[in-house]
């Protein structure tokens, strides 16, 4: 007896609903998208109880003739592709022909369309009630498509029982549509809530160039968020190498003559948070994929690379990025609601990406064409800002800067050992910082343009810089500080409160530095600077060296570091079986109990190789774990001390957070202070 059996269309749709339509959210994504792919340049959500009850989609985009508009109902219907081939190259945002189907056969159905380029003044309207056509005919409907489904999974009570309260599916919604209207600035959205807009967002025109994208993102943002976001600029393009993964031969370089433009090609652009912003989830943290919002743990990881000390142990970046990429380089299919995507050169684009964030930030810090003149001069002025040079913008906060720039250590060393060695010791004055990218560098289409923004606040971490405050308060005050990083203007000492905080003044108001996060900060770029030009840190021995004993695994572990921690000047050595001498230490490093320090020292090094990819338990993880140890300064510093301290953290590279992506200063502009006195709203 033959026991196999075709399933009935109406079946096969639901089996497919099941993973395409999981919430109203999907069924908002799959019909917004429809409508960006017809092209449309508006596009209008409407909804009702979180989309439970109603969601409706309106667009001006091509619209379909009757005949499509019967046949787009089908399962494997689509006018995006016509060959297997095609799906190695997608440049639309749907491909599988399954989101219509699927969410008629979940749902009461309506869909009204009329053709854009015809000579018909009809729109023909299809009605489906879970999958069933119930009514087809002609209806009067301005071109474009309108999609109305109601009452989502009312014949599947099992999973409408699954929805979350309204708010929280809108809260989805409402999610996915920012992601959107941040990919496509030139598209009109509107979107209303139980009658009620939310959102009007005016088509943004731009320009192709990349400032003119950069400007329209912005703009976009800033009608969203209904305020400016001090985001820093982005914009990295590079050509991919075709060699299969692992290669070591990767290059950064643009098209020569020798290798021409048939590469896959690989852009990034877009805005980031500046050092020390960051959130509590990844909420703030926008990938796009060819302009399709992605999920890829690739990329998250690469983000965090990127930001790597300035981002605090369990905090995410804030950014809206854009990675362009050849449709043949990047597979779309891989998922049936098209949320990941997987590169071909997946190794090459994490480095990228990690590479257009360092660079980006450290040149937030570095572009000499971001200082700004001392306004005002004043004796008491610490002196770090002002290496007076006649040329108001060459006070380079760099002037006498380590020889050696940090990047390039930061920086993977074991991807690309020959820039750890064979580096140019440039002019210090005239280059812009970072000297060298440490790859062979993309080429910086936009590099954190002058002037670079400055960064804000968007969550309770205290940012450097920021015009916002530590307590949450998201209005921003744009116009008042200007957007200059705060270590390119002058600053006058105050006091130190709480033998910890040095007060300071600046023209735009109130900067606390936290001496320690500073102190941290520059003794570990000072350690990876000189680790750089002599291949050691400075060490000093020990008058009596101690020895410790560890567990089995401990020394396993230990015995593996052994060789790059004598190299940052921690003396250990074998001593028997599981026992280590140490016979030297940083200078900065003080330790009572040589034992706990080693064992701390073990377990820190442990938790820090789990928490950034294995990779790279390299030497700045090494240095930064033993920067924790420097001693801490128990009397207050005073004077000229202070004074230094300043001066060498304005000459880090990375100076607005201590190693371990704590902020080293915070700032109250006066704007906040005002608000602060109830002198303003
Ligand atoms: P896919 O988008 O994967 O092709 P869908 O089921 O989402 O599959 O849509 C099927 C087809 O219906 C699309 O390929 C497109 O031709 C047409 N279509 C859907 N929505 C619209 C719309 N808003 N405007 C014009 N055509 C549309
Ligand atoms: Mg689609």
């Amino acid at each position: 007896m033959n026991r196999i059996h075709l399933l009935p269309d109406h079946v096969a749709n639901q089996i497919a609903a099941g993973e395409v339509v999981e919430r109203p959210a999907s069924v908002v994504k799959e019909l917004v998208e429809n409508s960006l792919d017809a092209g449309a340049s508006r596009v209008s959500v409407e909804i009702q109880a979180g989309g439970r009850s109603l969601v409706r989609v309106t667009d001006d985009g091509s619209g379909m003739s009757r005949d499509d508009a019967l046949l787009c109902l089908e399962r494997h219907a689509t006018s995006k592709i016509v060959r297997a081939e095609d799906l190695s190259a997608i440049a639309t945002m749907g491909f599988r022909g399954e989101a219509l189907p699927s969410i008629a056969s979940v749902s009461r159905f309506t869909l009204t369309t009329r053709e854009r380029d015809s000579d018909t003044s009809e729109a023909t309207q299809v009605i489906i009630q879970g999958g069933k056509i119930a009514e087809v005919k002609a209806a009067g409907s301005a071109p474009g498509t309108s999609v109305e489904v109601r009452q989502i999974f009312f014949n599947l009570p099992a999973r409408r029982k699954f929805l979350r309260t309204g708010e929280t599916e809108a809260a989805h919604i409402q999610h996915y549509l920012t992601l959107a209207a941040l990919a496509h600035p030139q598209v009109a959205f509107t979107f209303s809530k139980d009658g009620r807009t939310v959102w009007q967002l005016p088509p943004v025109s731009s320009a192709s160039t990349p400032e003119g994208r950069l400007a329209a993102l912005r703009e976009r943002m800033r009608t969203i968020a209904g305020d400016e976001q001090k985001l820093l600029a982005v914009d990295y393009s590079a050509l991919l190498d075709t060699p299969a993964e692992g290669e070591p031969d990767e290059t950064w370089e643009s098209a020569t003559p020798e290798r021409p433009q048939t590469l896959p090609r690989f852009r990034i652009w877009g805005l980031i948070g500046p050092p020390g912003v960051s959130r509590s989830t990844r909420e703030d943290q926008h990938l796009f994929v060819n302009r399709r919002p992605v999920e890829n743990r690739g990329l998250n990881f690469a983000l965090m690379e990127g930001y790597h000390t300035a981002l605090m142990k369990g905090r995410f970046p804030v950014c809206c990025l854009f990675l362009e990429i050849d449709p043949s380089a990047v597979d779309v299919n891989i998922h049936p609601a098209k949320r990941e995507v997987k590169f071909h050169q997946e190794s090459q684009v994490r480095r990228l990406v990690a590479q257009a964030v360092r660079q980006t930030l450290l040149a937030f810090h570095g572009e000499p064409n971001a200082a700004s003149s001392p306004t005002k001069s004043d004796p008491r002025a610490v002196k770090v800002h002002a290496q007076e040079t006649p040329k108001a913008n060459a006070l380079s906060p760099r002037s006498s800067l380590p020889a050696s720039p940090i990047p390039q250590t930061e920086d993977l060393p074991q991807l690309a050992p020959s820039v750890l060695t064979a580096r140019p010791t440039a002019p210090k004055d005239k280059i812009p910082w970072p000297v060298r990218p440490p790859m062979t560098p993309a080429r910086p289409v936009v590099t954190a343009p002058p002037p670079p923004a400055i960064p804000e606040e968007r969550d309770s971490t205290p940012v450097p810089a920021a015009s916002g405050n530590e307590h949450g308060d998201t209005s921003r005050s744009a116009s008042v500080s200007g957007p200059v990083p705060l270590l390119h203007v002058p600053l006058r000492m105050v006091g130190v409160i709480g033998r910890l905080y040095v007060v300071l003044e600046s023209d735009r108001g109130l900067v606390l530095l936290d001496q320690h996060a500073a102190h941290e900060r520059i003794l570990f770029e000072q350690m990876l600077n000189r680790l750089e030009q002599q291949g050691n840190a400075s060490s000093q021995k020990l008058l009596l060296p101690e020895t410790v004993e560890l567990s089995i695994r401990d020394s396993q572990f230990l015995r593996e570091q052994l060789p790059t921690l004598t190299r940052m000047g921690v003396g250990l050595s074998e001593f028997g079986d599981r026992t280590f001498l140490l016979d030297a230490l940083p200078p900065f490093v003080k330790v009572s109990d040589s034992r706990r320090f080693v064992l701390e020292l073990v377990d820190e090094l442990k938790a820090a190789g789990q928490q950034v990819n294995s990779l790279r338990l390299g030497e700045h993880t090494i240095a930064k774990t033993v920067c924790r140890h420097a001693v801490k300064a128990n009397d207050p510093l005073a004077g000229k001390e202070l004074e230094n301290l300043v001066d060498d953290l304005r000459r880090c590279a990375m100076p607005y957070t201590c190693p371990h992506g704590r902020p080293t200063l915070i700032e109250m502009n006066y704007r906040e202070l005002e608000k602060k006195f109830g002198r303003t709203q």
